[in-house]
């Protein structure tokens, strides 16, 4: 038989700070077994909602220096008495140029210190998997003191959007391609960001790079609605010296003061718990359908049909509902 889980101990010692502990709690909040499920909504229950927290989401392409960022602005901030979680969000099996986000080999000082504590993803399994563990995950990280929690993605798939519905700010890495930095962003990606750094500013490049921030600045003045209370920043930054960092991190607080003092933050996060509800929601519906053997046995002939332009997918749908008894 399984070992009962102490969830009350989990609690406590969550609360108390144990590194031992909150790796175990991370554990619970990530297993897919139906009573782990259960001990980890008991727990969250338990653990006080903090609000004065910073989450802030990180995402870029493979090799444009997520983790040097991280691991330089970790240390800042942990230099400035603040305790640093880094997270992420990484649904993708197949793991590519080695880029595993939050492999702690890739953070070596921030590894280390005892002001920051780094989970790498849960191991792959759908989005909505992944992004259910790691929301979960911040509300025990700010539970055991973290006040700042980086979540970090490289945007495969839906992932960025579901990082940015997790945090306050959002915020993109991205760096000088010859000519045109505009080029090898993801389309949608500029809608989602508060605040943008071109890194890798150094050098031979730090032309260009303040050049691209030039670029992308008035690019994000087409995207921003017209009379939004925040116009995303955009500005140039070397992870590698440290130049700039600075003035990224500064943004990133105007922003969430921004935020704050307009009341939208508390609406912010009170809208992305409602949110997160349907989502679940969703994805579990998709289960339930995609478990139920009366349903998997009709699937293959009623997307031939539709395919096929036999049945409409309207009807198709509701043929699926109706089986499922909806
Ligand atoms: P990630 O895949 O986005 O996490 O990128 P990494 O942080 O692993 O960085 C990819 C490569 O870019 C590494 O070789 C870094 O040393 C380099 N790099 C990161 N930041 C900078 C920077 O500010 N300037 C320069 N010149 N190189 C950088």
């Amino acid at each position: 038989m399984a070992r009962e889980i102490d969830v009350p101990a989990l609690v406590k010692g969550v609360l108390g700070g144990s590194r031992a502990v909150l790796a175990r709690a991370i554990t619970l909040v990530e297993s897919h077994r139906p009573d782990h499920r259960q001990a980890a909504q008991q727990l969250l229950m338990e653990l006080p909602v903090t609000s004065g927290s910073r989450r802030v989401g990180i995402t870029g392409v493979p090799g444009v220096g997520k983790s040097t960022f991280i691991e330089r602005l970790g240390t800042r901030l942990t230099g400035a008495g603040h305790r640093v979680a880094v997270l992420a969000v990484d649904p993708s099996s197949t793991r590519t140029k080695g880029s595993i986000l939050g492999d702690k080999t890739r953070m070596a000082a921030l590894a280390v210190d005892e002001n920051a504590f780094i989970r790498p993803s849960p191991s792959a399994g759908t989005l909505g998997g992944v992004a259910r563990a790691t929301r979960e995950t911040i509300v025990l990280m700010e539970a055991a003191g973290y006040d700042v929690v980086l979540v970090e993605t490289v945007g495969v798939g839906q992932s960025e959007v579901a990082v940015a519905a997790m945090v306050d700010t959002f915020l993109l890495l991205t760096m000088a391609r010859t000519g045109d930095s505009l080029q090898g962003i993801k389309k949608g990606i500029l809608e989602l960001a508060d605040v943008v750094a071109v890194n890798k500013a150094d050098g031979p490049h730090e032309k260009e790079a303040a050049a691209a921030a030039r670029e992308l600045t008035g690019a994000l003045r087409l995207v921003t609605p017209a009379g939004a209370s925040w116009q995303p920043k955009v500005l140039a930054c070397s992870a590698q010296s440290g130049t700039g960092m600075a003035e990224v991190w500064a943004a990133v607080e105007e922003h969430r003061a921004t935020l704050e003092e307009s009341g939208a933050l508390a609406r912010r996060r009170a809208d992305q718990q409602v949110q997160w509800m349907w989502t679940m929601v969703r994805d579990q519906l998709m289960d339930r359908l995609h478990a139920d053997p009366q349903v998997r046995a009709a699937i293959p002939a009623l997307e031939g049909d539709v395919r096929a332009g036999g049945l409409t997918p309207t009807l198709g749908a509701q043929e699926i509902m109706n089986l499922l008894g909806l």
